[in-house]
């Protein structure tokens, strides 16, 4: 009985896994069910009409469309038919229109009858992908104040500044630092201090909505906001509204010497990036200027 095709085309199809055996030209030789079901549900790909078809074309096909994914995997197919491997893995997105979707290809070769032949399998890995995209988010964000943290701000100004350079724009960055904000502290208590980072950190959200833009908290009561490919005089024009929104807040710093609601200090520093300079100097420049903002006696900006 094991020994029986319809015992092996049995177990076959009762794997979820999506399979099909191709030969060295890369025509289709077996599919089993789960194949089928996906494909006749997925109208772009090949279902019950499989005899014939050749399978690398149909990537190459979806290659000349666009899809990076199906060139990888006609690359990757190719290198094991050659032997150049001795398998081939690959993991890539199959969204569809109402769900998001990954699936894990695998080729392995095997030989029969004095011929080779080529094992694809397509495993579902949305689950696990979902997860890794959330372990990603979390480790992105400030845990209080739920904006990007120090990590995820470095890479983004990293890759903010070479767009910059590529379009030949200049980029600005601000550090915002609390005033008296050890005061505020120690007049009101931690957790009064904490949601006060919390509603700053919301204000800043509203300054930082292009996708050239990010604010983040750059650690204790400083915050940074980058805007890409914006002048000068747009972003002093913001970061004078901003310092009015923060004190609008109304959030009391009744010790504080500047004013009995909490400020900031701010500095700015904008360039135009080019090969002599880069995104470091770009923070010590805003770091001096916010230095400057604190001595010329806080609630201000300097660029
Ligand atoms: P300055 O105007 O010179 O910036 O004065 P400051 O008091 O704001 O500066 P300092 O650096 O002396 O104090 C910063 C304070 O920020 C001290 C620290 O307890 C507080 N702080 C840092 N991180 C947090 C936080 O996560 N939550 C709260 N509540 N306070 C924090
Ligand atoms: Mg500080
Ligand atoms: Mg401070």
């Amino acid at each position: 009985m094991e020994n029986s095709y319809e015992f092996l085309s049995l177990v076959l199809d009762s794997i979820t896994e999506h399979i099909v055996a191709i030969d060295e030209t890369g025509d289709i030789q077996f599919v089993n069910k789960s194949w089928l079901a996906f494909g006749n549900k997925n109208a772009c790909l090949i279902g019950e009409n499989w005899s014939g078809v050749n399978y690398i074309t149909e990537c190459e096909k979806a290659s000349a469309l666009g899809d990076e994914f199906a060139s990888h995997a006609v690359t990757g197919i190719l290198s094991v038919i050659h032997k150049r491997k001795n398998s081939f893995y690959l993991e890539y997105p199959c969204h569809s229109p109402d769900e998001k979707r990954w699936f894990m290809m695998r080729v392995s070769p095997f030989r029969t009858h004095g011929r080779n032949y080529f094992v694809i399998s397509h495993q579902n890995i949305t689950e696990r992908k979902l997860a890794e995209e959330e372990v990603e988010k979390l480790a992105s964000l400030d845990g209080l104040t739920q904006i990007a943290n120090r990590r995820a701000f470095d890479d983004f100004l990293k890759e903010e500044w070479l767009r910059c350079f590529r379009l030949k724009k200049t980029i600005c960055l601000a550090i915002l630092d609390l005033d008296h904000f050890k005061l505020l502290n120690d007049d009101y208590g931690h957790q009064y201090g904490d949601q006060c980072l919390i509603k700053v950190a919301e204000l800043l959200k509203e300054f930082t909505k292009r996708p050239s833009d990010i604010c983040a908290r750059y650690g204790g009561e400083e915050f940074v906001l980058v805007w890409g490919n914006l002048s000068i005089e747009q972003a002093s024009r913001l970061l004078q509204k901003l310092l009015k929104k923060i004190q609008d807040l109304k959030i009391s710093n009744k010790n504080s010497p500047v004013n009995q609601y909490l400020t900031a200090s701010i500095g700015l520093a904008v360039m135009l990036p080019n090969i002599e300079n880069d995104e470091f100097l770009l923070t010590n420049n805003a770091d001096k200027m916010l230095y400057k903002a604190k001595r010329a006696g806080r609630n201000r900006f300097e660029s």
